[in-house]
């Protein structure tokens, strides 16, 4: 399988629960290595775009208000087949549903607030890079 890059955020919600390190070292266990990281607080503006799929959906002003209340961890991930490990180890949106053992499951409290984002497949990888980290995209 090939090296691939994808892209990570600790949401609001870890950061203030003083969970940075327990999100990444579920990451790094999993063979996952962050190669660029940054901590910010996102403006509306930067979350608006970053989330700019989601638009139309009835909770995108609520998603917008969560992730700029305070700040996050932006990073890039690398690894063997990163972007399908990743939204493994992630888990399923909704924290209740997500499987024993991931980020989601251990620390997101419900289907908005779920502790971290990861990038869905390639493209999407490679914008959300870009967002943030230009010239850190593979491929
Ligand atoms: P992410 O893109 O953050 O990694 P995801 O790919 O698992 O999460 P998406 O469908 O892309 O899920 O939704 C983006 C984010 O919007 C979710 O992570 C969550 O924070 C929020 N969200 C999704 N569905 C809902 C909902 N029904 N109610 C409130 N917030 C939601
Ligand atoms: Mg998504």
């Amino acid at each position: 399988m090939a090296i691939e890059r994808t892209f990570s955020i600790l949401k609001p919600d870890t950061v203030e629960k003083n969970k940075i390190g327990e999100a990444l070292a579920i990451l790094e266990s999993s063979g996952l290595r962050p190669v660029a990281m940054r901590m910010m607080h996102l403006t509306r503006k930067q979350a608006e775009g970053f989330y700019y799929v989601h638009r139309e959906r009835k909770f995108f002003g609520e998603l917008v208000d969560f992730m700029t209340r305070g700040p996050i961890v932006a990073m890039v991930l690398e690894g063997e087949g990163a972007i399908a490990k990743y939204r493994e180890v992630m888990g399923a949106t909704d924290p209740a549903k997500a499987a024993e053992g991931t980020v989601r499951k251990k620390l997101g409290a419900n289907i908005g607030e779920n502790a971290i984002h990861g990038s869905d497949a390639p493209e999407t990888a490679k914008f959300e890079i870009g967002y943030f980290f230009p010239g850190y995209e593979l491929g």
